[in-house]
This record gives C-alpha cells, sequence and structure tokens, in this order.
C-alpha cells in the first residue's frame, strides 16, 4: 500500500465500517458541525475535534484547576489535567474493546472536564449563586459555549466548530438537556455509547485516584479502608499474588487492582446488555430502554459504598472544606467587584460586555467583533471566572484587594 493510500481519508472512513461495531458512531454518520468545512485530506472529524480540544486554552488551564485539592497543594495529587487525561487511557481501552470509535470516545473524553471554573465544585456552587436568576451556572453547559463561543483560534468561525457528536456529549454528560441552550439535543434519545463509556469511566476514575489521593495526604488510612467491600476484595487479590508490600507498593498495587476490577466489570456488564436488548445499530441505542454502558449490581453496589465513604472521609475532610471556603470567598469577592465596577476587566472581557458603541472613552479597539446582543455584565464576568486557574484566581484577588500597587 503506498503512502498516499494510507493517508487518505477514505481509506480511514472505509477501516471504521469494516471494523467498528455496528452501534458504534462512524464518521461518515455524523451530524456535521454548525459551520461547515472542507474535509480534511487524512483525518476523519473525530481525530480533528480532538486536536482542536487538546490545542484550546482550555484545555490548558486544566492543568491549574482543582479535581478535588486546590492545583497548588502539591506536585503529587490529580489536577482537573491529569484526571482527564487518566479518564481518555481507561474510556479508549473500553472503546476499543467494545469496538466503539476510539477517535470520538478520546475526543468527548478531553473535552469533558472543559468548563470546570477554578476551585472545583465549590467554584461551580459560588457561580451558580452569583448568577442565580439569570440562568444559573452549570459546567456542562459552560463547556459547550466555551468550544462554541468562548475559545478564539480561527478567523472563519466562533469556538472550536467541533462535530455535533461531541457537542452533544456536554449536555447528555450533565443529562441537562431541558434548558434553551441545549434545545437542538432534547429528542437524541439517549446518548451514543461513546459518550456512556466516558461518563461512567469518569467516576470510576475519580473514585480510585481521589482513594490514592487521600491516602497519599494522610486524609484517611489504610485502616479506615478496611469497612470498603471492594477494597478488601482488590487488597486480597494484591495480598495473595504479592505477599508483604511497604505501604506504598501495597497502595499502588490496589489503586491498580481496584481500577481493573471495574473496568473488567463494565465491559463484561455492557457486552451482556447490549445482547439482552438486542442492540444492532445506532438506532437501537438511542431507543434502548435502558443505559447500555454499566456495571453488574454487584459492583455498582460496592462501588456506591465506595462513593460514600469518599463524600463522608474525602469531600468533607476539613483541609479539603477549608481550601473550598476560600476558593468560594475568592470568586465571590471578585465576582461582586468586577460587577459593581466593569473598568476592572481585562480588555477583552471589558469589551464582551461594553459592545463597540463604548469606544469613546480612554479604552478604545475593541477585540471582538461587535455582537448583535451584548452578554449581561454578570455573565460575562461569570464566563471571565470560570476560564481561571485556581492560581490566576488567586493573583486577581490579591491585585484587586491588597493593599499594594500590583498592577
Ligand atoms: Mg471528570
Amino acid at each position: 500500500m503506498g503512502f498516499e493510500q494510507l493517508q487518505s481519508l477514505d481509506n480511514w472512513l472505509d477501516w471504521e465500517e469494516s471494523w467498528l461495531a455496528p452501534y458504534a458512531m462512524r464518521s461518515r454518520a455524523s451530524r456535521g458541525r454548525r459551520y461547515p468545512e472542507p474535509a480534511h485530506p487524512y483525518r476523519t472529524p473525530y481525530q480533528r475535534d480532538r486536536e482542536r480540544i487538546v490545542h484550546s486554552s482550555a484545555f490548558r488551564r486544566m492543568t491549574g484547576k482543582t479535581q478535588v485539592l486546590v492545583a497548588s497543594v502539591n506536585d503529587h495529587h490529580r489536577t482537573r489535567l491529569t484526571h482527564t487525561l487518566e479518564v481518555t487511557q481507561v474510556a479508549r481501552t473500553v472503546a476499543r474493546r467494545l469496538r466503539l470509535n476510539e477517535d470520538l470516545t478520546e475526543a468527548i473524553a478531553l473535552a469533558h472536564d472543559i468548563g470546570h471554573p477554578p476551585f472545583g465544585h465549590a467554584g461551580e456552587q459560588i457561580l451558580n449563586e452569583c448568577l442565580r436568576g439569570m440562568g444559573g451556572f452549570n459546567h456542562n453547559l459552560y463547556g459547550l459555549r466555551r468550544v462554541d463561543e468562548l475559545e478564539e483560534r480561527y478567523p472563519e468561525f466562533p469556538g472550536l466548530n467541533l462535530t455535533a457528536e461531541i457537542r452533544e456529549a456536554f449536555v447528555c454528560h450533565g443529562r441537562q438537556n431541558d434548558g434553551p441552550d441545549a434545545a437542538e439535543f432534547s429528542d437524541l434519545g439517549r446518548p451514543l455509547l461513546e459518550a456512556q463509556v466516558v461518563d461512567l469511566v469518569d467516576s470510576i476514575v475519580y473514585n480510585t485516584h481521589d482513594i490514592d489521593d487521600a491516602l497519599g495526604l494522610g486524609f484517611i488510612s489504610l485502616e479506615e479502608l478496611s469497612e470498603i467491600e471492594l477494597w478488601n476484595e482488590a487488597a486480597e487479590v494484591v495480598r495473595s499474588q504479592y505477599g508483604l508490600l511497604n505501604a506504598t507498593a501495597f497502595r499502588t498495587a490496589v489503586i491498580r487492582e481496584l481500577l481493573s476490577r471495574q473496568v473488567t466489570d463494565v465491559l463484561q456488564e455492557t457486552s451482556l446488555r447490549l445482547q439482552a436488548e438486542r442492540i444492532r445499530t445506532l438506532e437501537d441505542v438511542r431507543h434502548a430502554r435502558v443505559p447500555l454502558v454499566g456495571m453488574s449490581p454487584r459492583m455498582e453496589a460496592r462501588k456506591q459504598a465506595l462513593e460514600q465513604f469518599l463524600h463522608d472521609r474525602v469531600y468533607r475532610h476539613h483541609r479539603v472544606l477549608r481550601m473550598t471556603a476560600n476558593g468560594k470567598r475568592i470568586l465571590g469577592a471578585l465576582f461582586a467587584e468586577y460587577v459593581r465596577c466593569p473598568e476592572l476587566l481585562p480588555d477583552r472581557h471589558f469589551w464582551r460586555w461594553a459592545g463597540a458603541d463604548a469606544v469613546a472613552g480612554p479604552r478604545r479597539s475593541p477585540i471582538l467583533p461587535r455582537r448583535k446582543l451584548v452578554p449581561e455584565i454578570e455573565r460575562v464576568v461569570g464566563d471571565y471566572l470560570a476560564g481561571m486557574t485556581d492560581r490566576y484566581a488567586q493573583q486577581e484577588h490579591r491585585r484587586l484587594f491588597y493593599p499594594t500597587i500590583d498592577l
């Protein structure tokens, strides 16, 4: 096979037809982009989307955003970005085994947390409070607006102009398909299998790595974990395989076993459901009676017990609560100050609100083209804050409120 044939797009698309399961999403079946574009000579639409996401500024900023612990606490625990990479890796494994579209799965996984504000769920809560009465704040819908409008990378169109299947995943990920922002996705039926895989893998991965991080930071002990059935089963496998290990080697091996048990269970249970529900086509997936990607009832119960433990002992640990309370204070104070005095906003955010009509005055050169609908100041400030990293929000707070001349 010559170089040109190897590299041609048709070659890839034919490969999808021959390799993927009949219920997988194919590039040829895509509902396309909001702004039509010519096909790339050798990359499928989902391969292109994956690369657009990785090159976006929202993706890079996940490196400085809280997963559970504020990103600057130490250099070992997970950030939003490393969490995303773990989810992507596991989701690709599951997709490949089920013969789903791995490129689409990868793109959905890489984008799934792109809309998270700084300081994790605490950041989301405070922004939701600040924007109450104006539609509130939700990280999935913000993620969709981020890739549809707020990223500025192409002269031809706003945002990243991603395919409909990746945009849809933002809405189904949070099951937010009833609001006006999500209206175009409201009658699609069940999410694609590729999106269902990312959704379930996300929770498996964060449960597992949050246990690992909490142990590493001393928030919980190995003894406390012996209350948890899923932990005990995995620990037993490690003990019988390796005998006595030191604490760090033991922890790492149990975490690996925890992940692998759950992923294997998902593969088995999902294959069973696909057979039992006689899923043969994409239409069957859309109209399925039950979610098709799932865990056995036995494993599901164990996973829920682990989640309850995390909720009680880790997410409500006083050190986590202090970090998140401070994060909320920082974002709440910044929000109030920018809304009170929009002139303190950096140019591109100021001009989103002021529009091109406000050229009179000292601040010239609007960066964005004039918009038909100028957003409310609260929404502009909310979008600015949601795009910040933890560190940048802390710096802005110092710049605005500390009695020093630090610009
Ligand atoms: Mg996630």
